[in-house]
């Protein structure tokens, strides 16, 4: 009988296309498990009894958005779960529901230009870019805003700005602003960021010190500013100065 031989290389390239191909399969495993949990978060999280986010717009696109590409790797299997996660540097990515509620609120159109305060893991931006036209974003932890503008070109998102510095300014060579969003806590509400929201545009933003924050809705009406406060938060405090910085 004839004996058939592939040779050393022939096993080698055997080998590496069957462990090729497993790895693949496992890739799109877990991308199925992602995408499954992700319509879970919606679902319940999100749409459903009690937390009541009705926009469809903004459901869809938190379908949609992979918040498991934000978030550290240690924590990937966490990233739809109904909680904070961890990002490094002291800092935290906001919960789903908060993201949806502070979105919603901000009640986002196709033509708006937003600012946000805070781009942590840059997830909130992310959502932001698929509801409205331009997103400028200010991150006071550099590592984390230049990590935030990795993630978002590598994932697409041509049409967010990231900047590194102390967003209590905003962004003034960028205003007026449809909408600003403001994820992390100040004591008061930054007045520069009242002069850079448009007339009829909205702002959302957590005030108060560490145990007792409240979340505010802020609306420019013929030059006032009518607020009001909506939920009660816990989000990181606003901070100053860069060498007030935790270290990772
Ligand atoms: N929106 C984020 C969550 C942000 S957590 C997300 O989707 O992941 C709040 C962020 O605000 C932190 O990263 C913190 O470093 C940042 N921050 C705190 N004070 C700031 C300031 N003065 N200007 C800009 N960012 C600030």
């Amino acid at each position: 009988m004839r004996k058939v031989s592939f040779g050393a290389g022939a096993q080698f390239w055997a080998v590496f296309v069957v462990c090729g191909h497993c790895a693949l399969c496992r890739c799109s495993a877990a991308e199925a498990d992602f995408t499954a949990a992700r319509r879970r978060m919606v679902e319940e999280q999100l749409a459903g009894p009690g937390r009541d986010i009705t926009n469809r717009r903004l459901l869809a696109v938190m379908g949609r958005v992979p918040r498991h590409e934000f978030v550290p790797t240690d924590y990937r299997a966490q990233a739809y779960d109904d909680h904070p996660l961890l990002i490094g540097y002291g800092q935290t990515i906001s919960q789903p529901f908060i993201v949806a509620f502070m979105t919603e609120k901000l009640e986002p159109k196709s033509s708006d230009k937003v600012l946000e305060i805070g781009t942590g893991s840059g997830y909130q931006a992310a959502v932001l870019a698929e509801l409205v036209s331009n997103v400028y974003t200010i991150e006071i932890v550099e590592p984390l805003a230049r990590r935030a503008e990795a993630d978002l070109k590598r994932l697409g998102y041509t049409n967010v700005i990231v900047r590194a510095g102390d967003g209590y300014q905003g962004w003034p060579g960028a205003a007026p602003f449809d909408a600003i969003i403001v994820t992390c806590a100040p004591d008061h509400v930054p007045s520069p960021l009242v002069d850079q929201l448009k007339e009829g545009g909205r702002m959302i933003i957590p005030v108060g010190s560490a145990g007792d924050q409240d979340l505010y809705v802020l609306r420019k009406k013929g030059g006032k500013v009518e607020k009001q406060a909506v939920l009660p938060v816990r989000f990181v405090p606003m901070t100053r100065r860069k060498e007030t910085v935790p270290q990772p």
